[in-house]
């Protein structure tokens, strides 16, 4: 089975990843007991993506995906952006949405969309990168349990519900990062027939 390395602590991102793909042998930074992480300092979503995953990958010799994602507000000039894990507070869900409940508020444009970029990076530098999106709105009062970050607050239109009333399996059909995983797929075939020594 393939390894890769998945250069993330975020364990929601990484339960959506592995299900979207179970035949390849995904491995979390925590469970090859790896502490470090490139920092997020980029400019956009895919510079952040490749700078992660060329760290890992040329560090420890590793074939690594990376992700970065986050919420884009039309209303808002697109933030919080690639600021989305601290708006207001780091990966503090809590008062990420009620800084942006606060923001929104008074602004009529709601339309916003999810973005992720995903980079497969190897260990000689060459790395594979893929961007896509996903629309809605955000709403002021949370719905539902599921998903994690701005989920309860990102409603979709088409399904009448948000990103946090949807199955996990519903999510993998329609979401930004679902969506750039799948676009890979012809390279982790291609990386398997290549890397893959079983
Ligand atoms: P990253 O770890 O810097 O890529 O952080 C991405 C941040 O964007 C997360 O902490 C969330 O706040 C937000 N985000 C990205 N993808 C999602 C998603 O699928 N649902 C909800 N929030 C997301």
């Amino acid at each position: 089975m393939l390894q890769i390395v998945i250069a993330s602590n975020n364990k929601n991102k990484i339960r959506e990843i592995k299900k979207l793909y179970p035949n390849l042998d995904l491995k979390s930074l925590a469970e090859l007991n790896i502490s470090d992480e490139a920092e997020e300092d980029g400019q956009t979503f895919r510079e952040n993506a490749a700078k992660k995953a060329l760290y890992i990958a040329q560090k420890y010799h590793v074939i690594t995906l990376a992700d970065d994602s986050g919420l884009c507000c039309l209303g808002l000039a697109l933030a919080p952006g690639v600021h989305s894990a601290r708006y207001a507070s780091d990966h503090n869900d809590a008062l990420n949405n009620a800084k942006l409940v606060k923001e929104i508020s008074s602004i009529k444009n709601k339309k916003a969309y999810y973005a992720c970029a995903i980079c497969i990076a190897l260990p000689n530098g060459k790395t594979y990168l893929k961007e896509k999106k996903c629309y809605g709105r955000i709403i002021l009062t949370p719905k539902g349990q599921g998903g994690f970050g701005y989920d309860p607050y990102f409603y979709l239109p088409k399904l009448n519900k948000t990103m946090a009333e949807i199955s996990l399996e519903e999510k993998n059909m329609i979401s930004h990062r679902a969506k750039a995983l799948k676009a890979l797929k012809p390279i982790f075939r291609k990386l398997e027939k290549k890397y893959d020594n079983k």
